[in-house]
């Protein structure tokens, strides 16, 4: 029988990789697109030797004419320090990446996958945040490019849905965390367990109080999968994934540096405009519709990503 053929874009970043991965695993062929932004090749070094993994260097700013069967469109930067060096580049890979990559899914008859994110909530007003709030997000500040891209990008999943029948499915990624996170990604987990492990300053951001909720990456990749493989057509989202154990960012950087047995004091930095005081993902569609619980606790997570950075920065 042929083999799926799935395209992944962003597909040697983070997630991508690992999505990627376990697409290969499941027996479909994996194009990977990547501009190399903030992915990276180890990310997919051990992917390269397969015969059905192909890596197209390709901006997805521009149109992309290839033939698949079903699209994750992944492509964009997550991290904040990543995602405002280039601010107009980031709306624009949100939103043009997205029009292209419908426009290919509507010429193709793909099914498509947007990764979207719980910065559509903004600093939410409703705790924990389910599917139907709109969200408070700025419009003109300095995380609306990535907010606010993403909003734009749902829009016009939901507009090709409706006007071009286009199968769509939107998950709303909450805070993902694991192994080929970048050492210099900039976002909390890597910072701490880098920082611990190099016994520097932990760079807390404001008091510490702020919540979020952290989703081991397997886990995501079962829901991202699941979504796609497992729902009906009719079934677009958007749908929240992420792990609804919530923590503050102090108890996160004691919680790490006890595990690593660090000497590295806790230090206070001005925490960054529009930062969001908490989130936290209500699951309940995602359990009813693909039956998606996270398994894996923060703690056993953490000691996966220790163990990865700890290699990684004695290999380097
Ligand atoms: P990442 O930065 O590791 O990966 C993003 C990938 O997209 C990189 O490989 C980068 O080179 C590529 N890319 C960026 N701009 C591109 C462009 N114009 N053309 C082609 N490729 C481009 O980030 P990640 O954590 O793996 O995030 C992947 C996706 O998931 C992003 O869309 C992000 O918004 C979304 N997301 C992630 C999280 C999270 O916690 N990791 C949370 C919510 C949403
Ligand atoms: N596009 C693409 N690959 C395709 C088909 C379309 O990259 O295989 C791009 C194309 O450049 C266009 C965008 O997707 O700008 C939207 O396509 P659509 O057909 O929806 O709109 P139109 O071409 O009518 O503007
Ligand atoms: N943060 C921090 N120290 C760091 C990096 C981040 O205190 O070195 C805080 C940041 O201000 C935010 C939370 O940790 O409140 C999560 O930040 P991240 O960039 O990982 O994700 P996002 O803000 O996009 O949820």
């Amino acid at each position: 029988m042929k083999k799926k053929r799935v395209l992944v874009t962003g597909g040697s970043g983070f997630l991508g990789s690992h999505i990627c991965e376990r697409l290969l695993s499941m027996g479909r062929e994996v194009i990977c697109v990547d501009n190399f932004f903030t992915g990276r090749k180890e990310n997919i070094l051990h992917l390269m030797g397969n015969p059905y993994f192909e890596i197209i260097r390709h901006d997805v700013t521009f149109p992309l004419y290839i033939e698949v069967d079903e699209i994750y469109n992944l492509a964009c930067p997550a991290s904040p320090v990543h995602y405002q060096y280039d601010p107009v580049q980031t709306t624009k890979t949100s939103v043009h990446g997205a029009i292209n990559m419908l426009g290919l899914a509507k010429r193709i008859k793909a099914k498509i996958f947007q990764a979207s994110t719980s910065e559509v909530y903004g600093d939410p007003e409703i705790h924990p945040q389910t599917e139907d709030y709109w969200g408070n997000v700025n419009p003109i500040g300095v995380r609306s490019c990535y907010d606010e891209g993403k909003r734009c990008a749902e829009t016009l999943f939901f507009d090709y849905n409706r006007q071009h029948n286009l199968r769509i499915k939107v998950g709303r990624i909450f805070n993902t965390y694991g192994p080929r996170m970048a050492m210099d990604d900039g976002r909390v987990i890597s910072n701490f367990v880098v920082q611990a492990l190099r016994g520097q300053d932990i760079t807390i951001y404001g008091k510490g109080e702020q919540t979020r909720s952290f989703c081991y990456v397997d886990d995501l990749v079962d829901g991202i999968i699941g979504f796609m493989e497992k729902t009906p057509d009719t079934f677009t989202g958007p749908m929240n994934l992420g792990n609804p154990g919530e923590f503050t960012i102090l108890e996160l950087a004691q919680t790490i540096t006890n595990m690593v047995g660090s000497q590295s004091r806790i230090i206070h930095k001005d925490l960054p405009a529009d930062d969001p005081m908490q989130r936290k993902p209500d699951i309940s569609l995602a359990q009813k519709n693909i039956h998606w619980n996270p398994q894996i606790t923060l703690r056993e997570g953490l000691t996966k990503t220790i163990e990865y950075f700890d290699t990684y920065l004695k290999n380097l």
